[in-house]
């Protein structure tokens, strides 16, 4: 049975080539807006954090307390499950509106940071915290634009590492 240490490394692997490819298609595709070196890379490191935490998801919720643990979570059932989520259009949406997000955070901070460069006294610092608040939000909203993606990743990764287990994963896991 693979350990944690071998699921989280496996998801975060997972994850990071997930998001490398939706960013790289992104970039083909160069809409709908135009593309970001700094939001590219911190879309696909939100994929790899996304990517460990699915690949410990599934013992998160069914832990591995006895040899038959794998219920609903571990199934087949969820392996597509997880697969197709990150297929659907909704994911896409949310990488758009974060991504779009972290654009506007991106003006609105250049924008502080000048009115900190041409202000003095209170009123300058006023507007350099404003612009750290900005930068946060927008590596905070871009990182984010990659963990639904890399989370999808990462339970997938984990439920193929059991599944190539003599125990393997069950169809639906349900016991009745
Ligand atoms: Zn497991």
């Amino acid at each position: 049975m693979p350990n944690r240490d071998v699921h989280v490394a496996l998801g975060l692997g997972c994850g990071l080539l997930a998001t490398t490819g939706a960013v790289a298609m992104r970039r083909q595709r160069a809409e709908p807006h135009p593309a970001d070196p700094l939001h590219d890379i911190l879309h696909v490191l939100g994929g790899a954090l996304g990517g460990a935490v699915g690949g410990r998801l599934p013992d998160l919720i069914e832990p591995a307390i006895h040899p038959n643990h794998r219920g609903p979570a571990h199934s087949l059932l969820a392996a597509s499950g997880a697969g197709g989520i990150a297929l659907l259009d909704l994911v896409r949406e949310f990488e758009d509106r974060c991504r779009q997000a972290a654009i506007t955070c991106r003006a609105q901070r250049v924008a502080a940071q000048d009115a900190a460069r041409e202000t003095h006294g209170l009123r300058g610092v006023v507007h350099a915290v404003h612009a750290s608040a900005l930068l946060v939000l927008e590596l905070w909203l871009a990182t984010l634009a990659g963990v639904p993606i890399g989370l999808a990743a990462g339970y997938v990764s984990h439920l193929l590492a059991d599944g190539l287990t003599p125990k393997s994963i069950p169809l639906l896991g349900l016991r009745i």
